[in-house]
């Protein structure tokens, strides 16, 4: 086994690493506290091709390997995690396309991507349906003229208030139906329609085809707060066949792949920001001194950043264990998607609780970027599957 990066994953990694350093660590704190999405900053990743890694070469993409992808989001991670949330939010809501839908599919659905910036969603979870996506009550129906009619909330949606292309997964046939199906609202249906911009920010969205969509106000966030999250309503909304992607009884199959794609991306999110919060931590205990010494040269201190450093290597190979399996598409790739992800969110988590604590009472404060990072932080615990659902994807396969 070959730990070294190819030449080509290393040159992901120094652009990156130099695209945070010049266009997100500058002003990151002032922005974070604006609570403002950064869309110049997406249309600078999406420039230089930090976006829509997932479409394929057919279609014009750059279909970067997950290896490679996984590295480029956690480099971008190490700047802000609410910025690398929302772009990676385009391959969530694309790789369904990517994976299962037809060639005709790929061209109309996914060219856009490749041609400006265009932002998406992935709309699964309800109100009623977090953990337990199986209850969602978003359906589609046949009408009368024998299309699709869409209806139902999602609620939690990245990218909500700024998407021109919707992943809806759905109920096919009734809202208490057993079957999901997985349909797209395109670029082309929703650049053509007609917008309203609320005030609070939230827009209406009258298709030409016939219905509406309604994103709600922007939620205010405890941490990522660069990414945007609102609710999406979806009021007889007609499609058209070719919006439904491959079988529109196997959507659920369909969503287990995008989160064994996805939630090596989120445990990549994870790694960054706890190699962050360590790497932040050690600056200001090299700097600060008590009893006459670095913090960092106490020994008690010294076990912490060690215990800190230690998570993030062990998340770092868990990441990379799920991304190759994923890669292969190994028959064991779920339980290590989902081991990453569980330990990704541990290191971030212990990694932003420990270094807030070894700022002291300055990390209390919000000027320290330590406390944005623990605000950060707790997301990746709970989206893409909490802990638990993880544990019982792991359970699972155990027993
Ligand atoms: C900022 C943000 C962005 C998001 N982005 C998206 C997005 O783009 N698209 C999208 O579709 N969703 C998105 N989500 C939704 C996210 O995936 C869900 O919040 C998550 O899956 C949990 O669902 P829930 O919030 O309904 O919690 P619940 O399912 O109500 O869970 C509450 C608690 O109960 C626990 N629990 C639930 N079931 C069990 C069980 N069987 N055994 C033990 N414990 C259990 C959970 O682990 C959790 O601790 C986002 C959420 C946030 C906050």
């Amino acid at each position: 086994m070959d730990f070294n990066l190819t030449d080509d994953q290393q040159m992901y990694v120094e652009t990156v690493r130099k695209f945070v350093r010049n266009e997100i660590t500058p002003d990151v704190m002032e922005r974070e506290r604006a609570h403002a999405f950064p869309l110049d900053i997406i249309k600078k990743a999406w420039e230089i091709g930090l976006m829509n890694l997932s479409i394929p070469e057919s279609v014009k993409g750059f279909e970067v390997d997950i290896i490679s992808s996984a590295l480029i989001v956690r480099e971008l991670s190490y700047g802000d995690t609410g910025i690398s949330t929302s772009a990676m939010c385009n391959d969530l809501a694309n790789v369904v396309i990517a994976q299962h839908g037809t060639e005709e599919q790929k061209q109309t659905f996914l060219k856009p991507f490749v041609e400006a910036t265009v932002i998406s969603a992935f709309c699964l979870t309800e109100p009623g349906a977090g953990s337990d996506n199986s209850a969602m009550t978003t359906f589609i129906r046949k009408g009368e003229d024998g299309r699709y009619v869409l209806n139902g909330e999602k609620c939690f949606i990245t990218n909500a208030s700024y998407a021109s292309q919707f992943t809806v997964f759905c109920k096919a046939g009734s809202p208490g139906g057993l079957m999901i199906a997985c349909v797209i609202i395109p670029y082309s249906a929703v650049c053509d329609a007609d917008i309203v911009t609320q005030p609070s920010g939230g827009r209406e969205i009258t298709l030409r085809g016939g219905g509406k969509i309604t994103t709600g106000k922007p939620e205010d966030k405890l941490g990522q707060r660069l990414s945007n999250t609102a609710t999406v309503t979806f009021e007889d909304v007609v499609l058209e066949d070719n919006q439904i992607i491959g079988n529109r009884r196997l959507g659920f199959r369909y969503a287990v792949d995008v989160l064994d794609y996805a939630r090596p991306m989120v445990a990549a999110i994870g790694v960054g920001l706890a190699k962050r919060a360590l790497d932040v931590t050690l600056e200001y205990t090299k700097e600060r001194k008590q009893f006459g010494q670095r913090i960092c040269d106490l020994p008690v201190a010294r076990d912490t950043l060690v215990e800190m450093w230690k998570r993030v290597e062990l998340a770092d190979l868990a990441l990379m264990k799920a991304a190759v399996k994923v890669q292969k598409q190994a028959d064991d790739r779920g339980i290590y998607a989902s081991l990453a992800k569980n330990v990704a969110a541990e290191a971030a988590l212990f990694c932003t609780k420990e270094g807030l604590h070894l700022h002291g009472g300055y990390g209390f404060m919000s000027e320290y970027e330590i406390s944005k990072l623990a605000r950060d932080a707790h997301i990746i615990d709970i989206y893409e599957g909490t802990r638990e659902v993880q544990n019982m994807i792991i359970g699972r396969e155990l027993v």
